[in-house]
């Protein structure tokens, strides 16, 4: 059995990113693959998982979950490996520090070498990235700008809307994806889930006909109309 956790969705759940949970669990439990979905609440310990998700919020509660995650397993556990998909808030969180409430600067987990600032107004709206060719599509609501050092990849090209700063979009490294893109974003991006299911498992996926492919052409079509 493969767990597969969704990080505080009380704190960080305010976009629908738990649907990322959902989604992944479904795709994966079609394909014949045994995984069970964990949600950590606000008391409890940071389970083994082989992939864990992160959702955006707002900036209270986002400061509240960096403060949870510091304390707990999950950032040797990501340094081991396990893999991460991580939206807006928890991008920003992953980094070396994010503003919030104003321009408070705040320590962020420092997994890899992001900074986020405040913009001087909120990105709100709809947000597509290419990413190697394919696009990802979904939704964007933050205040943050996010600058990328020390030669981390970007995860793709901006295509409409903002994501970091109006040019790239989240970051990429071995075992972690983040995005500004909500939606759910691997509700929306059929090909973005199963790219992180055959990174999970280390296998190659079999194409599945289902909705969620269909309302993702059409997406696409009425962007690139
Ligand atoms: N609080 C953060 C910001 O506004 C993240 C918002 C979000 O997760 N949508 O930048």
């Amino acid at each position: 059995m493969t767990t597969f956790c969704v990080l505080y969705p009380d704190l960080l759940g305010t976009y629908g990113d738990g649907g990322n949970g959902l989604a992944v669990t479904q795709r994966a439990r079609r394909r014949g693959l045994d995984v069970e979905l964990v949600s950590v609440g606000l008391n409890d310990e940071v389970p083994d998982a082989a992939l864990y998700l992160l959702g955006g919020g707002e900036d209270g509660p986002q400061r509240l979950a960096a403060d949870l995650l510091r304390k707990s397993s999950f950032v040797s556990r990501v340094r081991d490996g396990a893999t991460v998909v991580a939206v807006c808030a928890g991008l920003q969180i992953l980094g070396s520090t994010f503003c919030v409430e104003g321009d408070d600067e705040y320590e962020g987990l420092g997994l890899v070498d992001v900074v986020t600032s405040r913009g001087e107004r909120r990105s709100v709206g709809e947000l597509a990235t290419r990413v190697e060719g394919q696009l990802l599509v979904g939704f964007e609501n933050h205040g943050g700008r996010t600058t990328l050092h020390g030669g981390l990849d970007a995860l793709g090209i901006v295509v409409k809307g903002r994501g970091n700063d109006g040019k790239l979009d989240g970051y990429r490294t071995k075992n972690i994806w983040a995005t500004y893109a909500h939606g759910p974003v691997l509700a929306m991006n059929p090909w973005f889930c199963d790219e992180i299911l055959a990174a999970v498992f280390e296998v190659e996926l079999e194409p599945l006909a289902s909705v969620a492919d269909l309302l993702y052409h059409e997406r696409c079509r009425v962007l690139s109309a």
